[in-house]
């Protein structure tokens, strides 16, 4: 008989807060199993920019949908772009901060995106966003719910920020961190929230290093457990 066990690569969902050091972790898990990296908050955040640049606003369904129909986002190595422009790097501007979760909010753009990272998948993946383990990948063979706290995450903001030579406001960052918190937990469709069966981490006193060695340590042993 066929097998097919080592052509199913393994699915990782991570999920967790703002700042909590996600997408770095992730993508270090990703280069060390073996499988792509996708940051699903860079398609939330694109869509918001897009829509906002165009005066479509989040409450407008209609228009949303509609506009959702057309719109073509590519995802590439660490690169996103929205109808054929590149927008890897607005995307991470404070404007956006502070509307994405505003959009991300509305069933119109979660639906137009469930399908999109599931295609993602076929070759394994590791995925980073709010609703990976939850609603997303519900089966992925290994969920982590990465947290740290609400001064350490916007502290690493703020960090990033400076040494991407921009201004920063470390008040400001800690309360964008806390809206946007309570808006991705409270919301009606996918709120974040660990994942049944997800294990999970508190990065508070760790490096990012240390995060992504213990998610991948993880990984790894699922992989050699799996191949026996
Ligand atoms: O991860 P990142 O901070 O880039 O995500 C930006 C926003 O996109 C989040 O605050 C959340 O509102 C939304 N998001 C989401 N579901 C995901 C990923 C991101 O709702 N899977």
């Amino acid at each position: 008989m066929e097998d097919k066990t080592e052509d199913k690569r393994i699915v990782v969902a991570i999920d967790g807060p703002a700042g909590a050091g996600k997408s770095t972790v992730a993508r270090a898990v990703a280069e060390r199993i073996g499988v792509p990296y996708l940051d699903t908050g860079a398609l939330y955040r694109a869509i918001a920019l897009k829509l906002h640049e165009e005066h479509i606003m989040p409450d407008d369904g209609e228009r949303v949908s509609e506009r959702l129909k057309d719109l073509r986002l590519e995802v590439g190595r660490g690169t996103i772009s929205a109808d054929g422009v590149d927008v890897t790097a607005e995307i991470r501007s404070a404007l956006v901060d502070g509307i994405v979760s505003a959009y991300a909010a509305r069933p119109e753009v979660r639906d137009a995106l469930t399908g999109l990272q599931r295609a993602q998948a076929a070759r394994g993946l590791v995925a980073d966003g709010r609703d990976m383990g939850t609603v997303v990948f519900p089966d992925a063979e290994l969920k982590i719910f990465l947290t740290a706290d609400a001064e350490e995450r916007a502290r690493r903001r703020y960090k990033e920020r400076l040494e991407r030579g921009e201004e920063a406001d470390y008040d400001d960052i800690l309360k964008q961190v806390k809206e946007r918190d309570r808006y991705d937990m409270t919301r009606e469709i996918a709120p974040l929230r660990p994942a049944q069966g997800c294990i999970i981490i508190d990065s508070s006193d760790m490096s990012a290093e240390e995060a992504a060695d213990a998610v991948a340590s993880l990984a790894v042993e699922f992989e050699r457990q799996r191949k026996r």
